[in-house]
């Protein structure tokens, strides 16, 4: 049976000169997803791009494409193009010439890059409009163009470095979805670069966290979003409130913790702490609720000093009786306006426990 890995990475660094730009990248990718490598600028997302698609060796450790060492070969010889946000297609050239761009370039016979350009072109529904420019067509479409301009290569990975970031914002969400349903419809094994949480948790089946040069986090959104392993990605991804803890005791999937000025609670969790260990308790704004139940594990109270229409939600900030400021949403716009002394609280599973490591995104 064909492996379902198709990218294995084995201890991968890089470095250039004295910045140690990649430590110990160990990761596997499935055929037929759409990975995405988040995190902010300059923790080694396009470095490790690139050097899966071998414009950069790298100093130590192993990268595998489909059962096949690569350290060695060169980018054409690899099978991944790469397609770029600067340049995804040439202007000057018509949507025919953009696709077969890579098939001229290996010098293939014209009756083949006829109709390899066809078949591809077929494959993301442009037949018919090979005769265009770029600027002749829609951002979906020309993001149709430049998947198409992948394909042709028979390739089994595209990889994208942020190829969206020239977009404007409305364009930009059009052009995820076509992106993604493209994907699903063929298949394909897309690895794609950005520093945007909310188009990783959108568009992805597996994100890759990536805090200075290290993989930080490797899950579905959900995961990611949900159960960050560290502080440093709960801080990245979205909004979150932090408070310093201490494990007192843990019973299978029960863990009695104590916060605050003398407060405890028992929540869930899937993991095992040691007794007395420090932790992070990580609350999202939308799993604290203003006025409790009172089956509630975790509550506080405390003043609310403003708040902000968010359309779908009031955005409430609240300065807790110890001193700590706290983000409460609340989904009850337009019934209910909360206002001076407020209780607040989330109920056992919605608390995320993090080790305390200190970093911080
Ligand atoms: P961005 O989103 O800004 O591109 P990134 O996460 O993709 O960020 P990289 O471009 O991989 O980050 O850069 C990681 C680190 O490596 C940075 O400190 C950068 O300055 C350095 N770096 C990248 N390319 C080179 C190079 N060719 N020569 C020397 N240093 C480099």
């Amino acid at each position: 049976m064909e492996s379902q890995v198709l990218l294995d990475l084995k201890d991968v660094n890089k470095v250039f000169g004295q910045n140690h730009v990649l430590k110990h990248i160990n990761l596997q990718i499935e055929r037929g997803k759409f990975i995405t490598f988040l995190g902010p600028s300059g923790c080694g997302k396009t470095t490790l791009l690139r050097s899966i698609a071998g414009f950069y060796t790298v100093d130590q450790g192993e990268i595998w494409i489909d059962g096949k060492m690569v350290n060695d070969l060169p980018p054409y010889k690899r099978g991944t193009p790469m397609v770029f946000q600067e340049y995804a297609l040439f202007p000057h050239m018509t949507v025919f010439d953009n696709v077969a761009y890579g098939l001229d370039m290996q010098k293939r016979p014209e009756a083949e890059v006829q109709q390899r350009v066809q078949a591809a072109l077929a494959q993301v529904k442009l037949t018919g409009l090979e005769h265009r420019y770029p600027h002749e067509m829609s951002g979906g479409q020309q993001q149709r163009v430049a998947m198409a301009r992948a394909l042709v290569m028979n390739s089994p990975i595209i990889l994208l470095d942020e190829p969206l970031s020239n977009l404007d914002a409305k364009l930009r969400e059009e052009v995820r979805v076509e992106l993604r349903n493209i994907q699903q419809e063929l298949g394909l094994t897309v690895i794609y670069v950005t520093h945007d949480q909310l188009e990783a948790l959108s568009m992805s089946d597996y994100i890759v966290v990536f805090n200075k040069g290290k993989i930080d986090q490797y899950g579905t959104p959900h995961e990611i979003y949900y159960k960050p392993r560290t502080r440093y990605v709960a801080d990245f991804i979205g909004t979150t409130n932090f408070i310093e803890a201490a494990v007192e005791r843990q019973e299978g999937d029960q863990a009695a913790v104590a916060y605050g000025q003398g407060r405890r609670a028992v929540l869930k969790t899937d993991e095992s702490w040691a007794a007395n260990q420090r932790v992070i308790l990580s609350i999202r704004p939308e799993s604290l609720r203003l006025n409790p139940p009172e089956e509630y594990a975790f509550r506080m109270k405390g003043k609310v000093k403003s708040s902000m229409f968010l359309g779908e939600k009031e955005r409430y900030f609240i300065l807790d009786d110890e001193g700590k400021e706290w983000i409460v949403d609340a989904y009850d716009v337009g019934q209910t306006t909360y206002d001076g002394e407020v209780a607040f609280g989330a109920a056992a599973d919605k608390i995320h426990i993090i080790p305390d490591d200190g970093d911080q995104a």
